[in-house]
């Protein structure tokens, strides 16, 4: 039985950090970060989660044994969590189904709520419940649940529909639900500081390209348009993910090739992407590979780009125009070919890229357009870590 959690006794102090995890099926990342200022006490990532555990030294054996193992290293590192004064610890839940549009304080009945999403998000959610109850064992503060889901639930009804028969939709949850909504909200927010304008004047096309990758439409701060959908496999093409197939390929290899669905989808999100055309699901890899004249690494970017720019083009149709183009994560924020490629032939949409400001190699937030551009290109580092940080410290102040 989980313990109610626990409000602070005092009004926290703005240097007292929240221990953010994000859980992954095999994988616990970790930052313990003070929301206000940004400052990053402590960081890493425990992998091979349930891959041989305990002594055959292939990693711990659940997400709770991980959290052991994170806790070692804070230790390791000389951080003591009581004596930091940790306020609350937020954990990124990928899918908050119909009903999370907000982050909200953990207890019973929000687990329970986020169990019953599992069939939504089979690989995702039974980690970030795990780790929700570790934390709850390990730390006697509020836990914070923020959905990737959550910035895009109030999608408008025409973006978030699949055309399926009603009564199916609604018994089965089915509709366009949207994932990375952290980053895109955090992005879009952060686009509008470095314009120096108010986000609810800004009509942006967010590009997070990372290993999962993601587009969206933002219309004055609110989504109005998303790329994947009731599962982060819909959309772009990715590291090992297929994005958008004609979904009568399930049917035609179940039938021709003899692949059962549980295979047909292992297929589509483990080996298809980068992946199933280039032999590499690493971008710098496919690059290396492209540049040394490897034809399959050529074209595994060519889809990647073409898809990228069929989204630019139908986000901009849906915002009737547009101020900023914005790229952001591993790829979007590391790959100047990409981004040139993307804005490439659409100088007459008022879209391009200075080449010197776009081969720049800088961590920060910058435009890459030229001046006096119809449309701003930026580069906006995402920072999910200290999106969620905030959130959970935003939900404690609402007490
Ligand atoms: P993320 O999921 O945001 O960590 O992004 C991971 C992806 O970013 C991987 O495909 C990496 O190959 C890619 N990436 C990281 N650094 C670079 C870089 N310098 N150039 C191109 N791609 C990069």
């Amino acid at each position: 039985m989980t313990e109610p959690p626990t409000q602070p006794t005092t009004e926290p102090t703005t240097d007292q950090p929240v221990l953010v995890l994000n859980a992954g099926s095999s994988s616990l990342k970790y930052q313990l970060v003070v929301p206000e200022s940004g400052h990053v006490l402590a960081s890493g990532t425990v992998e091979r989660i349930g891959e041989g555990g305990g002594d055959g030294g292939g990693g711990p054996a659940d997400h709770a044994e991980a959290l052991q193992q994170m806790q070692q290293r804070l230790r390791d590192d000389g951080v003591d969590l009581q004596a930091v004064g940790l306020r609350a610890v937020g954990h990124r839940v990928v899918h908050g189904g119909p009903d999370f549009s907000d982050p909200v304080l953990v207890d019973d009945e929000v687990l329970s709520r986020v169990r019953d999403l599992v069939p939504l998000a089979p690989l995702h959610n039974p980690g970030a419940i795990t780790g929700i109850e570790a934390a709850q064992e390990a730390y006697d503060v509020p836990q914070v649940a923020v959905f990737d889901t959550a910035f895009f639930s109030d999608l408008p009804a025409a973006a978030a529909t699949y055309a399926l028969p009603r009564d199916l939709a609604r018994e089965h949850r089915l509709r366009r639900y949207g994932f990375h909504g952290t980053s895109h909200r955090y992005v879009a927010g952060a686009t509008a500081d470095l314009l120096g304008r108010p986000l609810a004047d800004l009509d942006q096309v967010v590009l997070h390209l990372g290993n999962g990758c993601s587009a969206s439409a933002v219309h004055g701060g609110r989504a109005v348009d998303t790329s994947m959908g009731l599962t982060p496999l819909e959309g772009l093409v990715m590291g090992t993910r297929s994005g958008d197939v004609d979904p009568g390929l399930h049917a035609f290899l179940h039938r021709e090739a003899g692949l059962s669905l549980d295979e047909v989808d292992e297929l589509l999100n483990k080996r298809s992407g980068l992946q199933g055309i280039a032999g590499v699901n690493d971008f710098r890899e496919v690059v290396r590979r492209k540049d040394a004249g490897d034809d399959d690494a050529r074209l595994a970017f060519d889809v990647f780009v073409h898809r990228l720019k069929h989204y630019v083009g139908a986000y901009l149709a849906q915002l009737g125009r547009l101020d900023v183009l914005v790229f952001t994560a591993g790829i979007g924020q590391n790959s100047p070919p990409v981004r040139a490629a993307v804005v490439e032939g659409l100088g007459g949409l008022g879209l391009s890229v200075d080449p010197e400001r776009n081969e720049a190699r800088k961590n920060e937030a910058r435009v890459i357009s030229p001046d006096g551009s119809p449309v701003t290109v930026a580069v906006v580092p995402t920072n999910e870590e200290l999106a969620i940080a905030r959130q959970a410290a935003e939900v404690l102040s609402r007490g």
